[in-house]
């Protein structure tokens, strides 16, 4: 299994990181993909990912990080990217939910991270939260050159089947083990698996029967057993087939 979408660096796993890494090891978790989203973040990622040969490091600017400066932002990321070995681009995109002050800043600083993107032929991997139209609208304009994945997709299936045709993989995360959560089990058995990813988006998210609690990498395995079920076939051709989407969008191999 690969864990898509992890924050291990959070001061949340200070004091048992190792353990962590330990039962991602325990139940098969063979990668993570380790994302930033912020200056700090981005170098605490490619510092862990130094450390331990599990996590593949990424670089972003999050749209909750966005402001007047995000022109100077932008500049940084690139100076970095020419320093780091990332994988890819994010993760970034638009989020209105707590404040809708610099969204035409958030909309300019995600279109310049997708041209990066782009540019650099490295995937990007888009956060979007109350804002499911402007995002499908700026990924849309890039006329299927993105390559992508929507994080911790919260849409409608339609929407994913949208965006499958311009080329972006859905992944889905602890939510789609909630009971009451329709939708993402609606995009879980609607999308094609071969555009399917896992993730955890930890410590954030935590799916059944964890939920409320720290998440953490190994928990996967929950998001990966609900898919199969959904999808009606054995964990393990569930486990082949996401992992063989993993290692192909970021280039793992
Ligand atoms: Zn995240």
């Amino acid at each position: 299994m690969i864990d898509t979408h992890c924050h291990f660096f959070d001061e949340e796993f200070e004091n048992d990181l190792d353990e962590c890494i330990a039962r991602c090891k325990e139940f098969n978790i063979e990668k993570i993909v380790l994302v930033g989203f912020s200056y700090d973040t981005n170098r605490k990622a490619q510092e862990l990912a130094k450390k331990y040969d599990i996590f593949y490091p990424t670089a972003g600017v999050h749209p909750e990080e966005c402001n007047s400066e995000y022109k100077a932002q932008f500049a940084e990321l690139v100076e970095y990217i020419k320093k780091n070995k990332i994988y890819a681009i994010g993760e970034c995109g638009l989020d209105y939910h707590w404040s809708t002050e610099f969204v035409e800043e958030q909309k300019e600083l995600f279109r310049m991270q997708c041209e990066l993107a782009i540019k650099l032929d490295l995937p990007v991997i888009v956060h979007s939260r109350d804002a499911a139209q402007d995002t499908f609208d700026i990924i849309k304009s890039f006329n299927g050159k993105l390559k992508g994945v929507m994080h911790c997709y919260s849409g409608s299936a339609e929407m994913a089947k949208e965006y499958v045709k311009l080329g972006m993989y859905i992944s889905l995360g602890g939510p789609v083990t909630f009971k009451n959560a329709k939708e993402p089990k609606r995009v879980a058995t609607e999308i094609d698996i071969n555009r399917l990813l896992i993730e955890t988006d930890s410590p954030f998210l935590a799916p059944d029967p964890y939920r409320g609690k720290r998440n953490e990498s190994s928990y996967v395995r929950f998001v990966l057993a609900k898919i199969a079920e959904l999808k009606n076939i054995s964990v393990e051709e569930a486990e082949r087939i996401t992992t063989a989407n993993a290692n192909a969008l970021f280039g793992l191999n």
